[in-house]
């Protein structure tokens, strides 16, 4: 391995990396990560922090989940690859397959589509939406209706229904056909209401508008994550999602669940839809399936779709969508081992009891500190909203938003900042004490700022 100086150097100089600005890296470079043990990681100086990002959302099983390691060793030596297009299949995709229909049945997932990530995911689930429409002969039905504040990836169908401006304006145009309602998202909406359950109901009226402004004949599908995750961690009123479904059924109208972040456990529950115990008609899922350990996904698809698809005898019926590492076996093989390692050590339940002591940890921090204008959490997925001024609400400006990460990561937590939101995602395998050590980096963090 090359020394801090080269990687330092060679960082700006050769990589380009998602979600920043090239020459910004030059001027504050990033930290390079050499390794993980637990729920920590080490810099390329040597300096350990708890880790309360989570890799990105993934790394519910923490860096050091041997089954997973193990599993992946025997499959590279078993096969390392093989392809999973008409004609060919692999044992652990087979079994992988059985195994999240189990895990979703509550949601009535039977089939599953692999992916690469999340993106895919999504992007899938979009086309999979359109083909569905086409083979019950409403080949109109082509439009998308999403969340302003949802994210759903970078792939071009997935950016056109992302709900975030910075995502979308340098590449325009996107994909004609979406179009965006308010998110349930008390501390700031166009309605100026605070109550969560108001707010869910006039945001699925919002909804329920846009579809009559349409056609409901001309929409095919509603994309939400049932917890906001890149938006800012925004926790819908339960009965907002539940109000999706019915909005959807009586328009005959396709929900796809969006559960890349909330899959397994993140948010305290198994699947985010279980909170409002709402079966979706497709569902996007990925980083945690492997818990970060390889690169997979997958969209997983309900028995209202599935039939059709499957009963269908049009020519629209065949699946013209799919990747080289749909089903990678590497994959599927550390997918097998997570899962276990996560059913075993009930990490949902974990993720439920830890969030509870961390958000009596971030209401404190709002009471302590005006820089904090919303802290919103749900499971193992948090936020701190500050803001310059908590009157006017006036977002928190980069410097401050850096300041704070820069001495928390001093204190020994590594935090994420998207925006004016600092983020928390930490992994699932967290205790009480790294719940405290994530509190008190933070406070540390805020006095500083
Ligand atoms: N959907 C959601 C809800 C996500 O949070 C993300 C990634 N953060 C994606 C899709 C895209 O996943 P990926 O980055 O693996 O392509």
């Amino acid at each position: 391995m090359r020394d801090a100086n080269f990687l330092a150097e060679n960082n700006a100089r050769h990589i380009w990396h998602p979600m920043a600005h090239p020459a910004e890296m030059q001027a504050s470079p990033p930290r390079v990560i050499m390794k993980g043990e637990g729920v920590h990681v080490t810099d390329v100086d040597g300096r350990t922090v708890l880790d309360a990002v989570g890799g990105l959302w993934n790394v519910n099983l923490g860096y050091s989940c041997d089954p997973i390691k193990q599993a992946i060793a025997r499959q590279l030596d078993a096969l390392p690859y093989y392809s999973g297009f008409r004609g060919t299949s692999t044992g652990p995709s087979i079994e992988l397959a059985w195994e999240l229909a189990q895990w979703f049945e509550p949601e009535g997932m039977t089939r599953a589509f692999f992916t690469s990530g999340g993106s895919d995911s999504v992007e899938t689930a979009l086309r999979l939406a359109r083909q569905y429409w086409k083979i019950r002969g409403q080949g109109d039905r082509v439009k998308f209706l999403a969340l302003k504040k949802g994210y759903h990836g970078t792939h071009f169908g997935g950016a056109s229904v992302n709900g975030n401006a910075n995502f979308r304006r340098n590449y325009e145009p996107l994909m004609p056909g979406v179009f965006h309602i308010p998110a349930p998202y008390a501390y700031r909406n166009p309605f100026d209401e605070t109550d969560p359950e108001r707010l869910a109901r006039l945001c699925a009226r919002a909804l329920e508008d846009e579809i009559a402004f349409q056609g409901a004949d001309t929409v095919a599908a509603f994309i939400m994550e049932p917890v906001l995750g890149a938006g800012g961690v925004v926790v819908p009123h339960p009965s907002f999602m539940t109000l999706v479904r019915e909005i959807c059924d009586r328009h005959d109208i396709l929900l796809i669940a969006d559960e890349v972040v909330t899959g397994f456990g993140r948010a305290g529950e198994w699947a985010g839809s279980r909170i409002a115990k709402v079966k979706p008609d497709m569902m996007t899922i990925a980083k945690a399936i492997t818990s970060g350990y390889f690169p997979l996904g997958a969209t997983l698809i309900g028995g209202r779709v599935a039939e059709v698809f499957e009963a269908d005898r049009t020519s629209f019926g065949a699946i013209g969508h799919g990747y080289t590492y749909s089903g990678h076996p590497v994959g599927c093989a550390a997918g097998l081992a997570a899962l276990a390692e996560t059913r075993r050590l009930d990490l949902a339940r974990n993720a439920a009891a830890r969030g509870e002591e961390l958000a009596s940890v971030l209401e404190a921090l709002k009471v302590k500190h005006a820089l904090v204008g919303d802290v919103r959490y749900k499971g193992l997925m948090a936020a701190l909203e500050l803001v310059s001024d908590r009157t006017t609400r006036k977002a928190a400006g980069k410097a401050v938003m850096t300041a704070v990460a820069d001495a928390a990561y001093e204190a020994g937590v590594m935090l994420r900042v998207s925006g004016s939101n600092i983020i928390l995602s930490p992994p699932l395998v967290l205790t009480p004490k790294d719940v405290r050590t994530i509190g008190e980096a933070l406070d540390a963090g805020l006095a500083a700022a």
